[in-house]
């Protein structure tokens, strides 16, 4: 495994062994990918086709940060294989907290349900850690209200849904 970051390969047997070691196994296979053109994103999860992705430019030499964004997408991937509306929601949290993953999408509470055919763009200071949730693609220039660091798109959450007439066939 590179130092610097981990093949696609090795991912792919990362997201086998947390799901196994996390999660009971209970997660279908998804294919982890890397996906450059990212910027400001760590990661994404796409339900149907199942992807998570993940970019190299924010996680390269940071196997701390790489682990948990991949453990992050992969609660969602959690929540939605049981059924459950698998945004930030308590149960998110609760996992999170068991995975020992740092707390920090604490002002969500009020965002969930969510709908499950948008995008939702996760805000993060760098500074303070403090995040927000946005349904829009936020303007580029929105900072801190603390420090006046400016706000990065941390993560985009994709809930897009199986058309109905292939539900019947999704696999669990
Ligand atoms: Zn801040
Ligand atoms: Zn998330």
């Amino acid at each position: 495994m590179s130092v610097d970051l981990p093949d696609v390969a090795d991912l792919q047997m990362l997201f086998a062994q947390f799901n196994f070691v996390h999660f009971d196994g209970e997660i279908p296979s998804f294919k982890i990918a890397y996906n450059a053109r990212f910027s400001n994103v760590a990661g994404r999860i796409t339900y149907k086709p199942p992807l998570i992705e993940l970019s190299p430019k924010h996680l390269r030499g940071k196997p701390e940060e790489l682990r948990q964004t991949l453990l992050h997408e992969m609660i969602h991937a959690w929540l939605h294989a049981r059924g459950e509306n698998p945004g930030h929601t308590p149960a998110f949290k609760r996992k999170m907290k068991e995975l020992g993953l740092p707390s920090i999408y604490h002002d969500l509470g009020s965002a969930a349900p969510l709908n499950p055919s948008v995008k939702r763009y996760v805000l993060r200071c760098e500074k303070c850690g403090m995040e927000l949730l946005r349904r829009r693609k936020p303007p580029a220039n929105l900072v801190c209200a603390r420090d006046r660091r400016e706000l990065k798109v941390f993560e985009i959450v994709e809930m897009r849904e199986v058309e109905p007439a292939r539900a019947a066939n999704r696999s669990r």
